[in-house]
């Protein structure tokens, strides 16, 4: 597998290099959040290890923008950082795992392959979503509905495919606020509301038929029949 490393401290990361090419793996070095983000959102990697205490930019952010850029690789947080609320977080911001320091290498190793195996058994699954008649092309950014393409703006889109991403799931607008605008706070703002009007608007006109659900005081999501 091809694993990008983002880590400044040098010790942890030779570790770390040493281990995976040994086992034949190849290792992309980045040393600070920068470097890492561009390479992430640029190249092909299989997975994306992350340390949270970088020099630049926090590892929650680089996941968050990771997800942001539709980078979707999986991605293992590596932080001395352990309390439940920093794992919670760290998978909240899109990681898909968290392992604290200090760690075992062959459990790193272990864990690194977990993650690979998973996204590699569900390519298709995860290219193309659909709902009915709606269908999400996670490659091309592509929204059809009855084949008919519609034309969807960035945030649009976003919204969209984290409700189609679990079908039938309830979405809070804080969930919402948080996966797509970046939101860690309730702003007490409706945009939520304003951006699922747009949608609806685009392509769900069919107030007895609607694909994506008010589910009162809980949030939205998409129907399935
Ligand atoms: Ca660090």
């Amino acid at each position: 597998m091809n694993v990008l490393l983002i880590e400044d401290e040098s010790r942890v990361s030779e570790f770390i290099d040493r281990g995976l090419r040994a086992e034949g793996h190849g290792v992309t070095q980045a040393a600070n959040g920068q470097d890492g983000l561009e390479l992430g959102c640029n190249a092909d990697f299989d997975v994306i290890v992350v340390d949270l205490m970088l020099p630049d930019i926090h590892g929650y952010d680089i996941c968050q923008r990771l997800r942001h850029n539709r980078v979707h690789t999986p991605v293992l947080i590596l932080s001395a950082l352990d309390r439940p609320d920093d794992r919670v977080r760290g998978l909240r911001f899109g990681a898909d795992d968290y392992l604290t320091k200090p760690f075992d290498f062959e459990e790193l190793l272990a864990r690194l392959e977990a993650l690979v195996r998973r996204a590699k058994n569900f390519p298709s699954e995860e290219s193309k979503l659909q709902i009915g008649r709606l269908t999400f092309d996670r490659d091309l950014l592509e929204v059809c509905l009855n084949e008919r393409r519609i034309e969807l703006t960035a945030k649009e889109l976003a919204l969209l495919e984290l409700l189609m991403s679990s079908p039938g799931k309830v979405f809070s607008r804080t969930r919402i606020l948080n996966n797509v605008w970046g939101y860690s706070e309730d702003p007490l703002t409706n945009v939520v509301d304003v951006y699922i009007a747009r949608l609806r608007k685009k392509f769900d006109c069919d107030r007895k038929q609607r694909l994506i659900e008010t589910v009162r005081g809980r949030g939205y999501r998409m129907r399935v029949d």
